[in-house]
């Protein structure tokens, strides 16, 4: 058996608010940034106007690698709709090089190549025409 979990899962509308606008931003230009707080000087993860380790509002949005490495996953194989019509498809901790842990979806990969310390990068995918870019990782290949 060799499965292929490929794009287009259903994701709900993400909600786009003042403070993660810097996020969404770069998204749309199809880079992946990482909150940075400044006064701790730690990235964190997930997108908001403070720092969860110290409460800080000054927060810097650095353009990341997108490069990453997969910490765990579960392959998911029921679901409820809209899902249940794409199972399987994967659910995954990724670590990017930022130090920070990120879930997501790793698509456009087979079961044969998934496993812990899986490289990945970053890519956003879109739904439909005007929708925002979803995050999702994807296996980094070596090319030649
Ligand atoms: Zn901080």
């Amino acid at each position: 058996m060799n499965e292929f979990y490929p794009a287009g899962l259903p994701t709900p509308r993400p909600l786009v608010d003042p403070a993660t606008r810097p996020y969404w931003d770069a998204a749309e230009r199809g880079e992946l940034v990482v909150p940075r707080c400044l006064s701790c000087e730690r990235h964190f993860w997930y997108p908001r106007g403070f720092c969860p380790r110290c409460g800080g509002t000054e927060i810097e949005w650095p353009v990341a690698s997108g490069r990453g490495t997969v910490y765990s996953f579960s392959v998911v194989r029921r679901a409820a709709e809209p899902w249940g019509s794409h199972t399987p498809f994967v659910l995954a901790h990724v670590m990017l090089e930022e130090g920070v842990t990120v879930q997501g979806n790793i698509i456009d990969c087979s079961a044969e190549d998934l496993a812990p310390d899986l490289q990945v990068h970053a890519v956003f995918e879109r739904q439909e025409t005007g929708d925002l870019p979803v995050l999702r990782f994807s296996p980094l290949r070596n090319e030649g």
